[in-house]
């Protein structure tokens, strides 16, 4: 081991904590390649220590009044406000983000602790006076205990925000287990948190890979387990904290589509597209990676996205003025090679190969400029698997039924848009598409946060989603308290 390494701490009772695990795994730049880091991979025992202080932290907590807990949210989004800029520089600087998209990832975290911060009106409950003679029912919302958070890397701020402000704000303590490929930005929250005023234990942060995950899974103590990630380990939680007695969402993988119409504005089309499935690098969950184009509107489409893609330019966040930021990792750029590979041998045409983009050889990260397979049938690999890269499949369909049926053939089901002028069109894609959120003429239809987000299929596992009204419900139990009273007669 390299002394001169910094490793990273978890964060536990309020404070940073080293961890003694034997075990832990490199954090590079992407945008550079240099070693920033070593990230300890907790132990069972350490996990338990770390609900053990949730748990401990719980009761106190719980019975803090709603408005106190709600006064502690807003200075905490004032501070968040106040270190978004830092918050964004641990996201480029260990997830590759260019500045612009790690910065709008923090803001739309944000919005769900201004979200949370309405929380004395969220959790209410229902009253209803004289059910029966002298007999009145109500209904309160109480939180659970101690919930835990696992979370992807594609998203080092954001997904986590998603999950813990509203589980705080309803009054349960929280372990989040950030992804061990970007732990930084989650430490921050934390301590940002407890400047704010949160008690400690509330809210900890273990660092952790599949070990930590495995024990916050098994441990009695974790009431809820929010699970954020690729679809084969969001079925994993799913099933084995719902066998442990768990209340569980685990929120999966994707293959998100985008239905051009011939009728559709071919240019807000093509930068819709151009936005969707290379912002990022296509490292998110609701990227468009197939395009069905219906009719004639395929090749003046494709000529359009092309000229587009091979106009973004590639480059570190640091150096500035980049449109495309690098994959997480150079073992995840050599799986994004492979599928380019698979494509080539399952018969699709490369229309733009991103391995030869302008800039790709020159830069140290784990860069890939844009590609994009045409030709591509719904039995293909490359359409099947989600790949998570800058890797755009397009299919053509004769007609809108066509387009709905190759959507909906698909296990996947976060996200979709449809382009199109047409009201009838578009009434007809939203109502009988079976997926989770819906753009019309919306390029990523990401949910505001007093929305739910709401994946559909194989891109969820549970029943209540993350955030909005179902997030107040996931990490709350409904009780109904029925009383009367006897009178002195
Ligand atoms: P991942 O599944 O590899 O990791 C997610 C979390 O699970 C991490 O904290 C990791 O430490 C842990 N983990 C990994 N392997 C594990 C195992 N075998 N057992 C137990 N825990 C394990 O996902 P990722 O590569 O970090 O993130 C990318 C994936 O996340 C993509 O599939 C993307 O679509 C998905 N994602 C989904 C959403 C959504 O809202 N549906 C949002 C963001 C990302």
């Amino acid at each position: 081991m390299q002394l001169s390494v910094p490793r990273v701490d978890s964060f536990v009772d309020g404070v940073r904590a080293p961890s003694n695990s034997p075990r832990y795994g490199e954090l590079r730049n992407p945008g550079t390649g240099d070693l920033l880091a070593h990230v300890p991979f907790a132990t069972r025992a350490e996990v338990d220590e770390v609900v053990a202080s949730s748990a401990a932290a719980f009761p106190g907590w719980r019975d803090t009044p709603v408005v106190e807990r709600c006064r502690i949210l807003f200075r905490y989004k004032q501070l968040l406000e106040e270190n978004l800029e830092e918050l964004a520089d641990w996201i480029s600087r260990e997830n590759g983000k260019i500045p612009e998209e790690a910065q709008g990832s923090v803001r739309r975290g944000i919005e769900v602790v201004e979200f949370a911060c309405g929380m004395s009106t969220l959790i209410q409950g229902s009253t209803v006076e004289n059910v029966s003679r002298g007999l009145d029912c109500a209904s309160f919302r109480q939180p659970l205990g101690v919930c835990a958070g696992i979370t992807p890397f594609n998203f080092p701020a954001m997904v986590p925000m998603w999950l813990y402000p509203v589980a705080i704000a309803c009054g349960n303590a929280f372990v989040l287990k950030p992804s061990e490929k970007v732990p930084g930005a989650a430490l921050r929250l934390a301590e940002l948190f407890a400047e704010a005023g949160l008690p400690p234990g509330v809210f900890n942060v273990v660092q952790g890979d599949r070990e930590a995950v495995e024990a916050l899974v098994e441990n009695v103590s974790v009431r809820a387990v929010s699970f954020v990630g690729s679809a084969p380990v969001a079925r994993y939680v799913y099933e084995a904290a719902s066998m442990a007695g768990k209340r569980v969402q685990a929120l999966a993988g994707a293959k998100n589509h985008l239905v051009a119409m011939p009728d559709c504005n071919l240019d807000k089309t093509a930068d819709a597209i151009i936005g969707s499935a290379f912002g990022s690098a296509g490292e998110r969950c609701m990227a468009i990676s197939a395009v069905v184009t219906v009719g004639e509107v395929h090749e003046p489409l494709m000529e359009k996205v092309k000229d587009r893609a091979e106009a973004l330019q590639l480059g570190a966040a640091a150096d500035g003025g980049s449109d495309l930021g690098p994959l997480i990792s150079g073992p995840h750029r050599e799986r994004v090679l492979e599928y380019i590979e698979t494509g080539l041998d399952e018969g699709a045409r490369l229309a733009l190969d991103g391995r030869c983009h302008s800039g790709v050889d020159d830069l140290s990260g784990y860069f890939l400029g844009p590609s994009i397979f045409d030709g591509v049938s719904p039995k293909m690999k490359i359409y099947q698997d989600e790949i998570f890269g800058p890797v755009l499949c397009v299919i053509q369909a004769e007609d809108l039924d066509e387009a709905i049926e190759v959507v909906n053939a698909n296990r996947f089901g976060n996200g979709t848009a449809i382009f199109t002028e047409s009201g009838w069109a578009a009434r007809e894609y939203q109502n009988r598409v079976q997926v989770g959120m819906v753009g019309i003429n919306v390029g990523v239809p990401v949910p505001l946060a007093f929305f739910s987000f709401s994946g559909w299929r194989g891109s969820f596992f549970g029943d209540l989603h993350a955030h909005g009204r179902d997030g107040v419900n996931f990490y709350t139990e409904q009780k109904v308290v029925s009383s009367r009273w006897f009178g002195s007669d």
